[in-house]
């Protein structure tokens, strides 16, 4: 983990040194390839619903565990509190939660939180759904001509 960081020019924070979320955020945008969204028609998820937010399970950072919050780039102090997502990737909650403010994917891996925005989850669904269906006639496929 701190090789890659380092190969991306990126230095954790000094002591005393507050996070620069909006820089911090850019970064993430850009390295994941999502910088060119932004400017285009592709608008960013919305945020996250707060119910699952206020929900994500906090965890506590046991002594010989060496973990990095992905956002601020510092190392966990054992039997420090932090955020546990669903898709298991462990934050800060003052990293986590202004993220999850803005857009309702991990942003490490776009794990998807629920929103609190009724069009989106409709999209949501629909997507999914076509997914589904799509699948539904592979295996269709499958069987007539198998
Ligand atoms: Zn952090
Ligand atoms: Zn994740």
């Amino acid at each position: 983990m701190s090789d890659y960081f380092t190969e991306m020019g990126w230095t954790p924070l000094g002591d005393g040194e507050a996070p620069n979320h909006l820089i911090q955020m850019a970064r993430f945008l850009r390295d994941f390839g999502m910088w060119d969204l932004i400017g285009q028609d592709t608008e960013l998820p919305p945020p996250a619903s707060k119910n699952a937010v206020a929900n994500l399970p906090e965890i506590k950072i046991e002594s010989g565990e060496v973990k990095q919050c992905p956002v601020c780039l510092k190392e966990f102090e054992t039997d420090s509190k932090a955020k546990s997502m669903p898709c298991n990737h462990v934050f800060h909650q003052e990293c986590i939660v202004p993220w999850l403010e803005k857009t309702n994917s991990c942003p490490l891996c776009r794990y998807e939180l629920p929103t609190d925005d009724e069009d989106y989850e409709m999209y949501r669904k629909e997507k999914k759904r076509a997914i589904e269906r799509e699948k539904d006639l592979e295996s269709l496929h499958n069987s007539m001509f198998t």
